[in-house]
C-alpha cells in the first residue's frame, strides 16, 4: 500500500517561488510541504554567475538555490524529493500523485513547477539531442573543449550561454532570426567585447548536421531570413536557447490559462480559477521571468493561501499580515 499524507498546505516546485513560498507558509505556522520534482531547484541550477539577486553582486546559480532550500527548511517548511505525475483540482483536499507511488492531500496548493527550455522542433534537432544538440551549456559545456559550436537565440539565456562556451570552445557562433538581440545591455556588451563569438544575425538554423555512427554533430544550415539563402557552419555543438515554456502539463484542463499554457491568475493576486489553488513563478508570469519576480510572486502566494485558509476556517489572516 502506497502512503497518502494530507497537509494543510502544498508547494509543488522547488525553485525561487516554491521555496520562498514554503518560507512564508512556514512562518504562518501552515507547517507546508514542498515536493521538489525533478530538478531540485530548478532552473537557476543550470546557471552560472547570476548578477541580479539584490543582497548578492555575484552568486552561482545553484549556490543560491541551495541557500534557499537551506531557509526554507530552517524556518520549518518540510522538502521532500518527490515528482508529481498527476494532479486531481476536481475536488478538496486536493490531491497529488508522484512516480514513486506516493501521494499527497492538501488544503490549499501553490503551484511553482516554473518553465522548461523550448525546443526548434526539428526532426535532425531531435535526432541529435544528447549526441551535440543541447539546451544547457552548464551542463554540457565542458564536453566541447578545443570544438566549434553554435548557439541559437537572441535573450538573455542565448547570451549566457555563448559566453560561458567560450570558456571551452574556440569559435562560438551566435545565430539569430533577428538583426537585434533582447538579452540586457550589459550582456550584450560583452557578447561583442568576445573575440571568440560571431554573431549570425537575421538567420534560422534548418537543419543540424552530423553522423550517425557513431552519432555527433558536424554543423548546421542555416537560412537567411530575407533571401532564403542557406550555408553550412561546421560546428561540433548546437545549443538551443530559444526560451521558456510554463510547465503546466499536470493542471492541463483543470485551470484557465493564457494561450501559450500560462496559468491566469486574477490580476494582483496568485488566485487562479479553482478556489484553494495559487500559482507563483515563471509557470504564470510570460512578462517578466526573474528569480526575483518569482520569489515575489511564492511570497504572494503563501499570503493569499494563508488568507484563504484562515477564511475557511473563520480566522483571520491578521497575524501572516504582521509577519
Ligand atoms: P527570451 O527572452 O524569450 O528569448 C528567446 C530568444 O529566442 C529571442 O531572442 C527569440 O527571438 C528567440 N527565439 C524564440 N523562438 C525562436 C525560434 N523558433 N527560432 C529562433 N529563435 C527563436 O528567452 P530566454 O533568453 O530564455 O529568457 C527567458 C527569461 O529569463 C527572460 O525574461 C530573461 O530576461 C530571463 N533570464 C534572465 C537572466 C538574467 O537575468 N541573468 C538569464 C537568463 C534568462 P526574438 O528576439 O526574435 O523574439
Amino acid at each position: 500500500m502506497t502512503e497518502t499524507r494530507h497537509t494543510r498546505l502544498l508547494i509543488i516546485g522547488s525553485g525561487p517561488a516554491g521555496y520562498t513560498a514554503a518560507i512564508y507558509g512556514a512562518r504562518a505556522m501552515l507547517s507546508p510541504i514542498l515536493l521538489q520534482g525533478m530538478q531540485p531547484g530548478g532552473q537557476l541550477t543550470i546557471t552560472t554567475e547570476v548578477e541580479n539577486w539584490p543582497g548578492e553582486v555575484s552568486i552561482q546559480g545553484p549556490e543560491l538555490m541551495q541557500k534557499m532550500e537551506h531557509h526554507a527548511r530552517e524556518m520549518g517548511a518540510e522538502i521532500i524529493v518527490e515528482h508529481v505525475v498527476a494532479l486531481d483540482l476536481s475536488r478538496r483536499p486536493f490531491r497529488a500523485e508522484c512516480d514513486s507511488g506516493a501521494a499527497f492531500t492538501a488544503d490549499a496548493l501553490i503551484l511553482a513547477t516554473g518553465a522548461q527550455a523550448k525546443w526548434l522542433g526539428l526532426p535532425s534537432e531531435e535526432r541529435f539531442k544528447g549526441f551535440g544538440v543541447s539546451a544547457c551549456a552548464t551542463c554540457d559545456g565542458f564536453f566541447y573543449r578545443g570544438k566549434e559550436v553554435v548557439v541559437v537565440g537572441g535573450g538573455n539565456t542565448a547570451v549566457e550561454e555563448a559566453l560561458f562556451l567560450t570558456n571551452f570552445a574556440t569559435r562560438v557562433t551566435l545565430v539569430h532570426r533577428r538583426d537585434s538581440l533582447r538579452a540586457e545591455r550589459i550582456l550584450q556588451e560583452r557578447l561583442f567585447r568576445n573575440p571568440k563569438i560571431t554573431v549570425v544575425w537575421n538567420h534560422v538554423v534548418e537543419e543540424v548536421l552530423g553522423e550517425q555512427a557513431p552519432p555527433g554533430v558536424t554543423g548546421v544550415r542555416v537560412a537567411d531570413v530575407a533571401t532564403g539563402e542557406t550555408r553550412v557552419i561546421p560546428c561540433a555543438g548546437l545549443f538551443v536557447a530559444i526560451g521558456h515554456a510554463p510547465a503546466s502539463e499536470l493542471v492541463q484542463g483543470q485551470l484557465e490559462m493564457h494561450h501559450g499554457g500560462y496559468v491566469k491568475v486574477e490580476p494582483g493576486s496568485t488566485r487562479t480559477s479553482v478556489p484553494g489553488v495559487f500559482a507563483a513563478g515563471d509557470l504564470t508570469d510570460h512578462v517578466y521571468r526573474q528569480a526575483v519576480t518569482s520569489a515575489g510572486m511564492g511570497c504572494m502566494a503563501a499570503l493569499d493561501a494563508e488568507k484563504f485558509l484562515a477564511a475557511e476556517a473563520g480566522g483571520s489572516a491578521a497575524g501572516l499580515a504582521a509577519q
